[in-house]
């Protein structure tokens, strides 16, 4: 049956005015292009080592190891990984590796070997920048006949180097001078994020320079005094750079608009308010669970916050209740949300947030889209554009968003259409003030305190799991973590599986919050007659079951 061909099509715009992009520029000449102006401005803070590096020292750091990437047989095109904490190195491997046209793919360190395995192989990783401690993960995955540690793949590690692998200096003492000119062209991959997007498994989703380029400047380009970012600037970096959050609205902003980053390499309540009491931090790129530690933890009492002037929540939903919390604890900051999706490059909304005038943002609003940018809310079922104030799934246009998918011109036909829309998603609507509400998801992602949770992924694990017939998971909603995974599952005739057996055969495969919560047994999956899962029905089914203990 053919659709009807939407009438007219209501556009979302920025109530800031559009601005001009270099976008034709790569994204490290982008990004360092101000140096210049504060070549000694502290750029980068370690909080495990308390090295500082200057802008100039950054910029300088990430040519030699750009020449270093280039020695060791790096070219335009391959693709470097980064299995790293948050630490300096993270981002003069990135930005050298930017240099020479080559691509990072950021992994989590937290992944298990099968898990780094798989966007290794998918990536083709040709050199991996970790930490001693991760090294095993890297030659577990190497058994049988897979690529070999040292002989297939190059590792470079930024503490003392075991067996087969090299010292970061190798990279950071290179000879900046050898590092070749490599003529980028703004379509080229730089960042090569894994995210499941709307449906099945993790995918490596291709940013470009022109991609980054263009959404760090609707963030932080421009004169207007309503953007998050200025020069002198203190920002937090507690979440991980491998997430795109992270590496591009708080590093890669950082470098452009001359803030410094003081990099977190874990999450510790107490050595986090330390720290920005100490290097007076002026703006906390935080997810809702942090919220929630600021806003509740008896410690937060204890230290002097009044350096902060804007926290900024994005990743998953924040509650407003929270949102109220957080304001009476922090009285002189402006508490904004951000919306994104690694995919969109990843910022779609935000809150203007100098000052409180002359866009104050309501409770619960995720802001107004970027500049450059158009959104658009549709009808999920017949694709037809909706107004003001009607929910609707929301779709994103602009030079910000992906190239596609790696390898995967389906899944990418299926998320960016013909028009040059994405579609998120995410349900949500637009109200009279240009303010941009998310309320639900109909796409099968999980969010465990932002972090990703591919239920396809954990259905592939179920089933091959001999005495398991089917399988589904769904989100379920957690006051702490936003939702947790859990399981619905079908046993195969005549064999005896426990909830226990489950839970711990997922738990050895995968990262911490991909964790089973909860398996419910049942005797069939409910299906639509194409095969699909309908999620919709299972999430019903544990809204009126009891909570999780
Ligand atoms: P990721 O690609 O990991 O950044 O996940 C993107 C998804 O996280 C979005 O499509 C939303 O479902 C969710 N998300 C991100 N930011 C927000 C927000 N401020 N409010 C609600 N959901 C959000």
């Amino acid at each position: 049956e053919k659709r009807e061909a939407p009438a007219a099509c209501t556009i979302f715009r920025s109530k800031l005015p559009d601005i001009p992009i270099p976008n034709h520029l790569s994204l490290h000449s982008y990004c360092f292009e101000h140096v210049p102006q504060f070549p000694d401005r502290p750029c980068l803070i370690s909080d495990s080592t308390g090295k500082s590096f200057s802008f100039s020292d950054a910029q300088l750091l990430s040519r030699k190891v750009a020449a270093g990437l280039h020695n060791l047989g790096i070219r335009r095109g391959d693709v470097v990984m980064t299995l790293l904490q948050n630490c300096p190195e993270f981002a003069f491997s990135f930005m050298g590796a930017s240099m020479i046209g080559a691509v990072t793919t950021t992994a989590n360190p937290f992944y298990t070997p099968s898990e780094i395995f798989k966007q290794f192989a998918a990536s083709r990783t040709k050199l991996v920048i970790t930490q001693s401690l991760y090294v095993d993960k890297l030659r577990d995955h190497a058994d049988g006949d897979g690529p070999t540690l040292g002989k297939d793949f190059v590792v470079v590690t930024v503490d003392d180097p075991p067996e087969g692998c090299v010292h970061f200096s190798v990279l950071s003492e290179a000879n900046e001078e050898e590092a070749p000119e490599v003529e980028i062209h703004p379509d080229d991959p730089v960042a090569l994020p894994f995210s499941s997007g709307t449906t099945g498994l993790p995918k490596g989703v291709i940013l470009t320079h022109r991609n980054l380029i263009t959404s760090i400047a609707q963030q932080v380009d421009g004169e207007n005094p309503n953007l998050h970012l200025r020069a002198e600037d203190v920002m937090l970096c507690v979440l991980p750079l491998f997430h795109i959050y992270s590496l591009n609205s708080v590093l890669l902003c950082s470098l452009r608009a001359g803030a410094g980053v003081l990099l977190m390499h874990k999450f510790e309540i107490g050595t986090l308010l330390q720290l920005i009491e100490r290097h007076r931090v002026s703006v906390a790129a935080v997810v809702p669970p942090l919220v929630l530690a600021l806003a509740k933890n008896p410690l937060v009492e204890k230290f002097d916050l009044s350096s902060i002037r804007m926290v900024l929540s994005g990743a998953a939903p924040l509650g407003k209740e929270l949102e109220l919390a957080l304001q009476t604890r922090l009285p002189g900051a402006i508490l904004g949300q951000g919306y994104g999706m690694t995919e969109a490059g990843p910022v779609l909304s935000m809150c203007l947030g100098f000052a409180k005038q002359p866009f104050p943002t309501k409770s619960g609003s995720c802001g107004t889209v970027v500049r450059n940018a158009e959104l658009k809310v549709i009808d999920p079922e017949t694709g037809s554009s909706l107004g003001y104030n009607q929910p609707g799934e929301i779709c994103i246009r602009g030079q910000q968003i992906m190239k596609g998918y790696l390898n995967d011109p389906e899944a990418t036909s299926i998320t960016i259409d013909t028009d040059g829309w994405l579609h998120t998603g995410d349900i949500g609507y637009v109200d009279d003030d240009d303010e941009i509400f998310i309320v639900d998801r109909v796409k099968e992602i999980i969010k465990f305190k932002g972090f990703q949770v591919p239920p396809a992924e954990l259905e592939a694990l179920l089933v091959s799991h001999p005495s398991i017939a089917d399988a589904a998971v769904v989100p379920q909603k957690d006051e702490v973590a936003g939702e947790v995974p859990v399981a619905f599952v079908v046993r195969s005739n005549g064999f005896e599986l426990t909830e226990e057996a489950v839970k711990e055969f997922i738990a050895k495969q995968v990262v911490f919050y991909k964790k089973l919560h909860k398996v419910h047994f049942v005797h069939a999956i409910p299906k639509s007659p194409s095969g699909k899962i309908l999620r919709k029905d299972l999430r019903a089914k544990l809204a009126t079951a009891a909570p999780i203990s």
